[in-house]
């Protein structure tokens, strides 16, 4: 599309979750606004790509959802993509047979995991924790102090420990800590238990499993990301008049007395309006304003975010190795296993597609640096699917490659919550959004939809039409209120 109109009332910089739920917000109550996304696609870090030698559009990552992650469903919902995701209210945990040390002989397990029917929240999930194969007994009755305790701590988040820290103070054995908390957290935070603040540690866990019944069922997307954010969400935003450039980058807000007065595009065109909403990445925030705002207060904090990087291995088989959905390892180096062609129902015609998940891979981008070749990578992979599905022996890879996301997150470190800064800023017309700003939740799709609605709040609230546009409380269980006094 070219750019006719030189003006508009609101741009938006930035496609991803945080500026498509504010420009939809926005463009939903009548308010003319412009989406600048520098790539080719819409969704950001939850995108999709061609893969030429399977002729699949395929996900950089695999992108799932949880039951507490309410913005994010109710956005789903708005925009009518909700429909394209498969709620999984069976987990697969697969480890050792029994507790015990691990040995590469050691046969492994399928766990499922599932709430009990008649048991309320909090105590839902208690019958599925008990029947873990690979903790003992004393582990398990240790398992359910820890997590007891850390839902009933106060956390002081401006002095806060590592989760790592506050276990090791607990006396959770190393047992527990590699097979139960180290494998939810590592996965919901992307980051490594020696870095995670107990804050958020604790958020997972009281979100996630203990506030309220569906709140731990895992979300998958059945189409590729571009269906659901590059289409749907695209075609949504041009049938409410709005105006989406892709490709089309911006390099500079313009500013004057403190208020913004338009955006510069990186060919070079001027584009007046009254609001800006930065929505890029925050790496890349501080390019788009006067060099005088290094070092300015409210984005001082942003230089000190730490990145996590999420590496993805996608798999092509000539034959199933697993007709399971999904599964999540324990004592592994992969962490989850999605079985992408059961998922989407798709074709098999280019071969049985799986997609291994391993968060926070430090290690691995350390290991690269040090010669370990991605071939190295993947074939640790498929030996370790082998051990646990023998069938994965005989078949015949047809095809593989491996995505390192790099900056895939920021660190949940502790004090982090200090760094994020609001979505209003001190200047007049310009807002942030991004999973980065202030929500108090960590790098998610839910936390880049709350970003872009609260970004979109204020702007309205400046606008002289107030809104509140977050979901107010938290659908938290009667007993867990009692037990936990969330
Ligand atoms: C590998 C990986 C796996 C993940 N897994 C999950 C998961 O399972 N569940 C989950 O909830 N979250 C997951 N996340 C996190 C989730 O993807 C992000 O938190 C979320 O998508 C961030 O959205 P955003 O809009 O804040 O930022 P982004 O998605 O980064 O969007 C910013 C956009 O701004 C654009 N941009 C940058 N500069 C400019 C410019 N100058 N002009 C115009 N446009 C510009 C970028 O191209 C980009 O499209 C994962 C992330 C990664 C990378």
């Amino acid at each position: 599309m070219s750019l006719g109109a030189q003006h508009s009332e609101v741009v938006i910089i930035g496609g991803g979750l945080a500026g498509l739920a504010c420009a939809v917000t926005l463009a939903d109550r009548e308010i003319p606004v412009t989406l600048f996304e520098s790539r080719p696609r819409l969704g950001g870090r939850a995108s999709s790509f061609e893969d030429k030698q399977s002729q699949h559009l395929i996900d950089n990552c695999q992108h799932v959802s949880m039951g507490c992650c309410h913005e994010f469903n109710r956005f789903c919902e708005t925009v009518g993509i909700a429909d394209s995701f498969h709620r999984e209210k069976q987990l697969y945990f697969i480890g050792p047979e029994t507790p015990g040390s691990v040995s590469t002989e050691q046969p492994f397990k399928v766990n499922r995991f599932a709430a009990n029917p008649l048991l309320p929240a909090p105590l839902h999930l208690l019958p599925a924790f008990g029947g873990l194969s690979y903790l003992s007994w004393q582990e398990k009755i240790g398992l359910a102090r820890g997590l007891k305790q850390l839902a009933l701590t106060t956390v002081d988040e401006l002095n806060e420990p590592t989760i790592a820290a506050w276990l090791a103070e607990q006396e959770q054995t190393q047992n527990t800590i590699d097979r139960f908390w180290n494998v939810v957290l590592v996965s919901a935070l992307s980051e490594r238990l020696d870095r995670i603040s107990l804050s958020h540690a604790r958020k997972v866990f009281v979100d996630g499993f203990l506030r309220a019944r569906n709140n731990w069922n895992v979300l998958i997307p059945t189409v590729p990301l571009e269906q659901l954010y590059g289409e749907t969400i695209l075609k949504r935003l041009q049938d409410q008049d709005a105006i989406v450039y892709l490709q089309t980058g911006v390099s500079r807000i313009e500013l004057e007395d403190n208020r913004v007065i338009g955006v510069q595009l990186r060919d070079g065109r001027q584009i007046a309006c009254e609001r800006a909403v930065i929505a890029v990445p925050h790496q890349r925030v501080l390019e788009l304003l006067p060099e005088s705002f290094e070092g300015h207060d409210h984005l001082a904090g942003i230089e000190q975010l730490e990145a996590a990087p999420i590496t993805s291995v996608h798999l092509w088989f000539d034959r199933e190795i697993t007709k399971l959905p999904h599964a999540v390892f324990v004592d592994c180096l992969s962490q989850w296993m999605f079985n992408r062609t059961r998922i989407m129902r798709q074709s098999t015609e280019q071969g049985y597609y799986y997609q291994i998940v391993i968060s926070a891979s430090h290690d691995l981008t350390g290991q690269a640096r040090q010669g370990r070749t991605q071939a190295d990578i993947i074939d640790a992979v498929i030996e370790e699917l082998s051990r646990i599905w023998p069938e994965t022996k005989q078949a015949q890879l047809k095809h593989s490659r491996m995505v390192t996301e790099h900056q895939a997150v920021f660190s949940v470190t502790p004090g982090v919550e200090q760094l994020r800064p609001s979505q209003r800023t001190e200047v007049a017309g310009l807002y942030l959004a991004g999973d980065w700003t202030s929500t108090g939740w960590p790098a998610t799709m839910e936390g880049a939809v709350r970003s872009g609605l609260q970004a979109a709040e204020f702007l309205l609230s400046d606008l002289g039409q107030p809104e509140s546009l977050l979901l107010t409380r938290e659908n938290t269980s009667i007993l867990s209120k009692i037990l936990f006094r969330l």
